[in-house]
């Protein structure tokens, strides 16, 4: 009688409880009855903690309704009858001769190389992350670090590598986490005094994924313990793969030490994606989401949405949703109406007087000194990208962008734009403002 609660428990539990969270978080447990108390097996630490957290008071009142006394959690599994302490992370993949036991790795399956479009701003990150899949651990790639501004496909990228890892070895030990996971988990290690059962985990995995490790910045007890954790698996040759918002050396409070371990290995920049691959997203999104959309609305959105992935997702998400409540078929003017308000609250905050005063605010100069006259470099070169900027992110004529520079003829516009193109391809450091001030323009 006893032995069929479990079953009831988990009846209601799935009733109460979105599929997934039933599916990840309470199938892999395994019951097993001591006296009148309910054992429940899990396969780590991360599903004990998870199942603790959030549903274990109401298994206990389930428990209760179906007779039992009490219900623990214990690490281990019932076949192997060797009941690990709950403080015992992962148990070494050699320990048993069971059926391998499911490892959690917490990665987003959706998140894919199939589904990656490549561009020349991601080329290289998306070449290094696969070089990664194809010989984890080694040297020449480790630790990744994958370091960019927000939306541009970071985690995407690191989550395809976990994947493809699972894809190609099934048994591969893949752990993401987000940093304030890593954060959250180990503190909650502290409170629990078992930091050391925290460590242990990491030991035996073949790839640790750590995302976003800027919120690392000025907490100083978890980046001591992530620099412990990345000594042990690098010198195991364990893969770690990172990102962050920015290049470690600019980090603020991040530990020397750890910062230097962030570029031991290859950082690797991801930028944002020209009009083309912008292109190309939408489009694969869009097939993806089983909508059809024409290219021209495409173009319409890779145009407007400059900056940011997501964004742009955001965007086509609106305009299917739209499509879809109205019945519509998605034109270039659906699009333009669906998209209006949004398009216009861009439009507005790109005009070119608003150019100007961003890039004289970016360079430090006075708005009177990049309209004046005076043609020194320190002036010069940020006029001429002021120019550039106005040409590139609003619909004004040569003409009119030279007359609201103070005047200027439409052949100095056109000089300007031609130099700085010219420039984006040598000088790294204009390509870089470039980036920034597109950025700050259209967020
Ligand atoms: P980040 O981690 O850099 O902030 P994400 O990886 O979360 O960005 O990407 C944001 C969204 O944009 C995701 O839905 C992701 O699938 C999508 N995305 C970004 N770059 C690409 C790309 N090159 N191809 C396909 N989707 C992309
Ligand atoms: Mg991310």
């Amino acid at each position: 009688m006893l032995m069929d609660a479990w079953p009831l428990c988990l009846e209601h539990l799935s009733a109460e409880f979105p599929a997934e969270d039933v599916q990840t978080w309470l199938k892999p447990l395994q019951p097993e009855l001591r006296g009148d108390t309910l054992v429940l097996f899990a396969p780590n630490a991360f599903i004990v903690e998870q199942v603790h957290g959030r549903y274990l008071p109401r298994i206990h009142e389930l428990a209760r309704h179906y007779g039992l006394g009490s219900v623990v959690l214990e690490i281990g599994s019932r076949r192997e009858r060797v009941a690990a302490p709950a403080t015992t992370a992962y148990a070494p993949a050699t320990a048993t001769t069971a059926a391998p036991e499911p490892f959690n790795s917490n990665l987003d399956r959706h998140y894919t190389f199939d589904n990656f479009i490549e561009g020349s701003s991601n080329k290289m990150g998306r070449n290094a992350a696969w070089m990664v899949t194809q010989s984890p651990g080694d040297r020449a790639h480790n630790p990744l670090l994958l370091y960019g501004s927000t939306g541009l496909g970071k985690t995407h990228l690191m989550s395809a590598i976990g994947n493809e890892m699972r894809r190609l070895n099934p048994l591969a030990r893949v752990l993401y986490l987000r940093s304030d996971e890593f954060y959250n988990h180990f503190i909650n290690s502290l409170r629990a005094k078992n930091t050391e059962a925290f460590k242990r985990q990491f030991r035996s995995i073949d790839a640790l994924l750590i995302d976003d490790v800027q919120f690392f910045a000025g907490k100083e007890a978890t980046q001591e313990e992530f620099f412990h954790i990345f000594n042990v698996l690098f010198d195991g040759r364990q893969q770690i793969v990172m990102t962050s918002d920015r290049y470690p050396r600019e980090m603020e409070g991040i530990e020397p030490r750890l910062k230097s371990r962030l570029g031991w290995g290859l950082p690797v920049a991801i930028d944002p994606p020209d009009f083309e691959t912008r292109a190309a997203i939408v489009l694969a999104k869009a097939a993806e989401r089983g909508t059809h959309i024409p290219n021209e609305v495409a173009f319409l959105l890779a145009k407007k949405m400059r900056s940011n992935v997501r964004d742009l997702e955001g965007a086509l998400n609106t305009l299917t949703a739209r499509a879809n409540f109205t019945g519509r078929e998605i034109s270039i003017e659906f699009a333009q109406e669906a998209l209006r308000d949004l398009l216009r609250a861009q439009q507005q905050a790109i005009s070119i007087s608003n150019i100007q005063k961003i890039v004289a605010d970016y360079y430090t100069l006075q708005l009177k000194e990049l309209l004046g006259k005076k043609r020194t470099r320190s002036l010069a070169r940020p006029r001429q990208m002021a120019m550039a900027l106005a040409k590139e992110l609003t619909e004004h004529s040569l003409p009119e962008i030279g007359h609201a520079f103070d005047g200027r003829d439409h052949t100095t516009v056109l000089h300007a734009c031609r130099q700085i193109r010219h420039l984006m391809e040598t000088d790294g450091k204009l390509r870089e403002d470039w980036d920034k001030l597109i950025r700050k323009l259209s967020e």
